[in-house]
């Protein structure tokens, strides 16, 4: 049973000039525990989407529901991870992770403990009392992790939060999320516009054109890649040929001509 669907979502921007149409007709949905990856272009709406499901912002057409009830209606707790990691630098690491629970007013010992064992759990011990200027950059993302799943939330949303990282970096929190995603058992939406990212990740990837944002192509990930971890994903005998695929579909798209 889908646990998220979009419907028909279209959405436009209103500037003093006009607007721009920032998504035409999207439709797709999301299975309990599934992982998907949106991959395309710069421009092509990835992160409108993500904002519409995070209810941040409203479509302009099109319905979007999560867990059968309207997105701006339920109650279930949506988790959003960024390319950078909004750390405030003034707070320790330990008040970074709790900041969520802090404005929903919920703090209490038991979240407090919880926090230090998600924190041992990415690799990070003992840094709770520090600031967040004598960590590194892969550190601070992953503090920003766990900061996402402190709340428990029922699914994840991630804008390319692997990004700004050095390659090395990047191919350890892929292992990483994709490890803790897959025990808790999250659904989760990864914006990305690397393939092989996707690829590894996901168990589905929905790639996307520009102009208006819209959806090409969905392509599933053969069942031998979504067991592996990313890192073996890359290597395995069944990679490049999806890989192919997926790149012919966004160079069919691309206007672009290098
Ligand atoms: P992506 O995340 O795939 O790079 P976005 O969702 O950020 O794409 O943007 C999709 C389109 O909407 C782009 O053409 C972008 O310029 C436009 N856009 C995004 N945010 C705004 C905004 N706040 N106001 C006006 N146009 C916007
Ligand atoms: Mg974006």
């Amino acid at each position: 049973m889908p646990f998220l669907t979009l419907e028909n979502v279209t959405h436009h921007y209103f500037t003093k000039d006009g607007y721009t149409k920032a998504l035409d007709d999207i439709s797709f949905s999301v299975k309990e525990g599934e992982f998907v990856s949106l991959l395309g272009p710069s421009g092509c709406g990835k992160s409108t989407i993500l904002s519409i499901v995070s209810g941040i912002m409203d479509q302009t057409l099109g319905k979007v529901h999560l867990d059968n009830k309207p997105i701006d209606e339920s109650e279930l707790a949506i988790g959003y991870m960024l390319q950078q990691d909004y750390l405030f630098p003034w707070k320790t690491i330990l008040d970074n992770v709790l900041i969520g629970p802090k404005i929903q007013e919920n703090i209490h010992v038991d979240l407090k403990e919880k926090a230090v064992e998600l924190l041992n759990e990415v690799g990070l011990k003992n840094v709770e009392n520090q600031y967040p200027s004598s960590l590194s950059g892969g550190m601070r993302q992953r503090v920003a992790l766990v900061r996402t799943l402190i709340t428990d939330p029922k699914i994840l949303l991630l804008d390319e939060p692997f990004s700004a990282l050095d390659f090395q970096t990047k191919l350890k929190l892929e292992d990483l999320v994709y490890k803790l995603l897959h025990a808790y058992h999250k659904t989760a939406i990864l914006v990305t516009h690397d393939i092989g990212e996707a690829i590894a990740m996901s168990d589905r990837i929905i790639v996307m054109s520009a102009n208006p944002g819209k959806i090409a192509k969905t392509f599933e990930v053969p069942i031998e890649l979504r067991n592996e971890m990313p890192f073996l994903v890359r290597r395995h005998p069944k990679y490049q040929s999806i890989f192919d695929k997926v790149w012919e579909e966004l160079n069919k798209n691309d206007t672009e001509n290098v």
